[in-house]
């Protein structure tokens, strides 16, 4: 307030200053003596003219800044929840891994850029466990499965939940050989879970299929070739890798 009283003020002396100075330039080239009534209104009227119109815009132009601040805090704030809201709607509440359209949107880019393989991966008799310990402790060993495929993963490639007890990850650049450690990796890293509910053990295990992306394949095709060799490794038995060619499993 203060600032913008001083402001107008400056202004208005300005004003003033200027008016007086035209009437002088005036009263010099008509070589006339100027009255007494012509600097009371030449003081005068730039005084209430120029101060209050100055004052107002003033406070108008400061208003605007503060408004200004506000909408920059505000799509600040805005900005950081739209980021916050497009992780979450990206992610699989109950793993924290990307969703299953999430996965294949970041799978279709990873395979253009840098190429590699697919894993699909699936819980073993996951209903039986449901049926056996109900749904709630299905859902620990769910999350405990999820766990170890994280813990085996390496970092930097796509890992998403795709389906209820199905899991898939996008290995960049790997070759058939990589692919297929990191999914024994996996296997191995589930089969080592210590599950006890209502202290009884409980044997957790996958089956994982793989398959590596060639230049000509969709992703339907890549999915297909992945699934193809996930259904063999659960008709050979299950807790089973299959990737391309390659079988392994437990020893
Ligand atoms: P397979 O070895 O052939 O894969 O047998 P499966 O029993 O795992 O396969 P099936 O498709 O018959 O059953 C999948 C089960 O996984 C049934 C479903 O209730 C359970 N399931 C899927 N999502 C969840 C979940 O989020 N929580 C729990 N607790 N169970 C889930
Ligand atoms: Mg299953
Ligand atoms: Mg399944």
């Amino acid at each position: 307030m203060t600032s913008i009283v001083m402001r107008s003020a400056a202004v208005a002396g300005v004003a003033v200053l200027v008016s007086l100075g035209v009437i002088l330039a005036i009263g010099f080239l008509a070589n006339d003596l100027i009255g007494l009534d012509s600097w009371i209104i030449g003081t005068v009227c730039p005084l209430l003219i120029a101060g209050p119109t100055s004052a107002y815009m003033f406070a108008q132009g400061d208003r605007l800044k503060a408004a200004h601040r506000e909408l920059a805090r505000t799509h600040a704030q805005l900005a950081v929840a739209h980021r916050r809201l497009s992780h979450k709607a990206s992610r699989d509440d109950m793993t924290g891994m990307l969703n299953r359209e999430s996965f294949f949107t970041a799978m279709e880019n990873a395979k253009e850029r840098t190429g590699g393989a697919l894993l699909i991966i699936d819980a073993d008799h996951f209903k039986a466990i449901n049926d056996s310990y109900g749904h709630l402790t299905g859902d620990e060993a769910l999350l405990l499965i999820a766990g170890a495929i994280k813990r085996a993963m390496r970092s930097g490639d796509v890992l998403g939940r795709i389906g209820g007890e199905e899991f898939a990850a996008f290995l960049h650049g790997a070759d058939e050989r990589e692919a297929a450690r990191i999914a024994e990796r996996i296997r191995t890293e589930v089969e080592l879970i210590l599950f006890r509910p209502l202290e009884r053990t409980v044997r957790l295990t996958v089956s994982i299929g793989g398959a590596l992306f060639q230049e000509t394949m969709t992703l339907p095709d890549l999915m297909r070739s992945a699934d193809l060799r996930l259904y063999e490794a659960k008709r050979r038995g299950r807790n089973l890798v299959i990737v391309g060619n390659a079988v392994s499993r437990a020893a």
